[in-house]
């Protein structure tokens, strides 16, 4: 395993539209309806070191499958800058918190990074569709358990029990795991057979 100036490049680049991604998306609440007074993140202290490294932690143990330094480092990147939602709790508007804690922020940002980076890079569609599992997973166990799922279809803030942190990183590395050895595998067999 090395880390080239090329994958540097790349991990930077994902991390900076998937930032973007988290802060925009969390603008749409704005305008649906149970939206309600945002805490400004500042002074709510959202991102204390520990919760940086905690969610960094989580991302890594999850990509480690991959066995690339790219993907584990971005899995551990995606996980922490996910939380940039909370960002439009400085612009004093109503809305709906953690909305990049959603089912449907999964899929947009998987579709947009894709098309973004490289169609057919699964182990990427894998590393950001899992980085809120992985990201929610390191929530529950730490301090927080609701999170708006389902918005913006449903607006209700689910939540879950402590132990189901666990659930919740074990279906992140088997998403990861078998992506990635289906990725590996479709490589190994094109390699193995010549080219003319
Ligand atoms: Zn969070």
């Amino acid at each position: 395993m090395k880390l080239e100036k090329k994958d540097v490049l790349f991990v930077i680049g994902v991390s900076a539209v998937y930032c973007s991604l988290a802060a925009g998306f969390s603008l749409v609440s704005t305008i649906l309806p149970d939206k309600m007074v945002l805490t400004n993140p500042i002074e709510y202290g959202s991102l204390s070191l520990k919760e940086i490294t905690g969610h960094f932690a989580w991302g890594v143990v999850a990509a480690i499958v991959t066995l690339r330094v790219r993907y584990i480092l971005l899995g551990g990147f995606l996980a922490v800058l996910i939380d940039s939602d909370h960002l439009i709790g400085l612009l004093h508007v109503e809305g709906i918190p953690r909305m990049g804690h959603s089912i449907t922020f999964a899929i947009v940002a998987v579709v947009v990074l894709m098309l973004v980076f490289h169609k057919n890079d699964y182990r990427l569609g894998a590393i950001v569709g899992t980085s809120i599992l992985t990201h929610v997973s390191y929530d529950i166990f730490s301090t927080e358990y609701g999170f708006p799922i389902f918005t913006p279809f449903v607006n209700k803030i689910i939540q879950f029990p402590r132990e189901d942190w666990v659930l919740f990183e074990i279906v992140a590395i088997a998403i990861i795991g078998i992506v990635s050895f289906v990725v590996t595998r479709k490589e190994s067999i094109e390699k193995s057979v010549p080219t003319q």
